[in-house]
């Protein structure tokens, strides 16, 4: 008798502390993060790890700290970022994504977070290409649905727009010349500049101003507003800007 009742308690104690577990972990919110885990530095694979790292990746998580939720990486195309958010597939976008009039018809941007532009990257032997001007009869190479896309359709006279799925694309048609130049965000160029010195060059100043934003579905309003409010207290308590240190600090 008395040993049946100790079993019945074990079993018992087991069963409550698996029911706590679960509650603590359904206690515990999930954000779902789209990103195109291939612009580095903002988001990409660290190869030792196999971890998603970048500036993008550390504020996102970070913000995600400051809200007590976890946060989860859903690799996507950045071409895809907006369909797939409007579809559900995760909650937030958070890819180096340039706020712009279009894309606000459809998704609800946050406050900017990074401010930044457009440049030409050619081969470092290039020296024709100078100005946007310079591009005329030129094939240039952008990554899929990226402002760089835009601007580069924009630009009268280009001889080809290239559009790759991957911005590392883009830059391997400059690189093995099937391609003159490329348009794209400027510390991204300058990353691949810093990465591969001998077969790609940043050629001048930003041509364009433009503002990263994370993007939630139009209905989030209070998601947008729980975001908003974590990353103003990032940028009030000092995270916000060692993070920036962190990645763009000067070397
Ligand atoms: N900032 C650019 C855009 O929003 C490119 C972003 C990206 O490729 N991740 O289109």
């Amino acid at each position: 008798m008395k040993r049946w009742s100790a079993v019945v308690a074990a079993v018992l104690l087991v069963a409550a502390v698996s029911l706590m577990i679960s509650m603590g972990a359904a206690a515990q919110e999930v954000i779902r993060v789209g990103a195109d885990t291939a612009f580095p530095p903002f988001e990409f694979v660290d190869e030792a790890t196999g971890e998603y790292t970048g500036f993008d990746m550390d504020l996102i998580r970070a913000i995600g700290e400051q809200m007590g939720v976890k946060v989860e990486i859903v690799n996507t195309v950045f071409d895809s970022l907006i369909p797939a958010l409007l579809l559900g597939e995760f909650d937030v976008i958070v890819s180096a994504m340039t706020i712009t009039e279009e894309r606000a018809q459809t998704v609800a941007f946050t406050d900017p977070y990074f401010r930044t532009g457009l440049v030409i990257a050619t081969r470092p032997d290039n020296t024709s290409i100078k100005t946007t001007d310079d591009l005329k009869g030129k094939i240039v190479a952008v990554q899929m649905g990226s402002t760089g896309h835009f601007a580069a359709d924009a630009l009268p006279g280009v001889g080809r727009v290239d559009p790759y799925q991957f911005v590392d694309q883009a830059m391997t048609a400059v690189i093995i010349g099937a391609a003159d130049a490329a348009i794209l965000d400027e510390l991204v160029a300058i990353e691949y500049m810093q990465a591969h010195p001998a077969s790609i060059k940043v050629v001048g100043e930003p041509f364009t101003t433009e503002e990263y934003g994370m993007a939630v579905r139009p209905s989030d309003t209070e998601l947008l507003q729980r975001i908003n409010a974590a990353l103003a207290e990032l940028r009030a308590n000092g995270t916000y800007d060692q993070l920036y240190e962190k990645w763009f600090g000067v070397d």
